[in-house]
């Protein structure tokens, strides 16, 4: 199947061209068509395939094929839970609608940046609107965005909205669109929560299952995991930019802190490395994330609030130096790397406290990964035995930390989001 028996015009078929796209990914050949025909979307895509230009190009076609009223009011509005996705998203589009002959007015209305210029960009109006909830709600508040004509809206990774406690903003965003719209549910998994508020906004929806939560494929992502002690994981980690000689790397610890210990101790050892976390200022996210993406800088060092939805071209590797809590997580992170075709690898840090932990990890992904040691770094710590992750392994029942930890995340995630100003 080609781009061109999707239904798309001239122009739009030249800029996935231009990206070197040959041919559109599982979930474009049945997005594209189904939202041309203006049907509601439910889709489970997994990170990675392509799921942006799944909605972006059917928005620009149907957006393009009609007249541009004026005044401009916003005919599409894409929500999203974090500003990083939001900017990501925002580039993506105007990159599809350049060789349209009228490109649509698109803004981007995310916190953590002064309002102002947003209300200024709003101001005579705006085909296409993409935001995080809380800013999007504000410049309603302060009339500088009128959702009243939006023909289609766009959730993307709506799990991910609902799990930072989108949910009450999401409800008073709903209440200001028009019944009558078409409504694209994009999630990367569907907890009952999820499966619940897609039932009540979609009508009818065309259903897209294209594997969500499935560990990548081992012909595009290669899997590793290394025994090593706790305290020797940065010395390993030097060891691997020196012999596996990757152009850039994403490695995921667990804390802000810890996540700016380790680029401090890369940093003295000469190694181009910025952190990406939730206690930055915006200016300082954005300017560490455009660093990378213009590999202007070898590692970033991020929590997880950079582990979802964020496109990084042609990433490598990605290191777990602290390993993800869940075994969606692993997913999320490790789907950073070998996306669009591109190989990558993915290599998890496993010391003697963790390794139940990545069992099961393996256990809900049915992997059996080989375990391998760096000489000269070989683990001192006894190293667990393998156990029968049926019975009594940590991970099973929450304990008190376990529940901290969560709760920490939850925290680390929700300062991250579109929330604040
Ligand atoms: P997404 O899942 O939307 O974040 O897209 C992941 C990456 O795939 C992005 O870098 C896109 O530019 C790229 N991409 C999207 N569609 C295609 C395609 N049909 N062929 C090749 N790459 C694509």
């Amino acid at each position: 199947m080609t781009f061109a028996s999707l239904g798309l015009c001239s122009p739009l078929l030249l800029a996935v061209r231009e990206l070197g796209y040959e041919a559109p990914t599982p979930v474009q050949r049945a997005a594209i068509p189904a939202i041309l025909a203006g049907c509601d979307l439910w889709a489970s895509a997994q990170t990675g395939s392509g799921k942006t230009a799944a909605f972006a190009l059917p928005i620009l076609e149907l957006l393009s094929r009609a007249q541009a009223p004026h005044p401009r009011p916003v005919r599409a509005l894409v929500v999203v839970p974090t500003r990083e996705l939001a900017v990501q998203i925002g580039q993506a589009i105007e990159r599809y609608a350049r060789d349209l002959p009228e490109p649509p007015k698109t803004c981007v209305a995310v916190g953590g940046v002064s309002i102002n210029p947003q209300m200024m960009a709003l101001g005579g109006g705006a085909d296409l609107v993409v935001g995080t909830p809380g800013r999007l709600l504000d410049l309603v508040e302060q009339n500088a965005l009128d959702l009243a004509s939006v023909q289609m809206l766009v959730l993307d990774e709506a799990d991910r909205l609902l799990a930072l406690g989108f949910a009450d903003e999401l409800s008073r965003l709903l209440a200001l669109l028009p019944s009558e719209r078409q409504c694209l549910l994009f999630s990367a998994t569907f907890p009952p929560k999820v499966t619940r508020f897609a039932e009540q906004l979609l009508r009818e929806p065309v259903r897209i299952n294209v594997d969500a939560g499935a560990a990548p494929s081992a012909d595009v992502l290669t899997q590793r995991v290394i025994e090593i002690d706790a305290g020797d994981r940065t010395r390993l980690l030097q060891h691997l930019l020196r012999t596996d000689a990757w152009p850039q790397l994403l490695v995921f610890v667990a804390s802000r802190d810890g996540a700016d210990e380790v680029t401090l101790q890369l940093a003295r050892a000469g190694v181009s490395v910025a952190a990406l976390h939730s206690h930055l200022t915006q200016a300082a996210r954005t300017q560490a994330l455009s660093d990378f993406k213009a590999r202007r800088i070898q590692v970033l060092v991020a929590t997880d609030l950079a582990a979802r939805g964020l496109d990084i071209a042609q990433l490598p590797a990605v290191v777990n130096y602290d390993l993800p809590r869940s075994a969606m997580d692993y997913v999320h992170r490790i789907g950073r790397t070998g996306r669009a075709g591109d190989k990558g690898v993915a290599v998890s840090f496993v010391s003697a406290a963790t390794a139940a932990h990545f069992r099961l990890i393996e256990k809900r992904h049915q992997l059996s990964l080989e375990r391998e040691q760096v000489a000269g770094l070989t683990p001192k710590e006894l190293t667990v035995p393998p156990r029968d992750v049926h019975g009594g392994v940590k991970g099973k029942r929450k304990s008190k930390k376990d529940k901290l930890r969560e709760a920490a995340a939850r925290a680390e995630s929700s300062a991250g989001d579109g929330k604040k100003s």
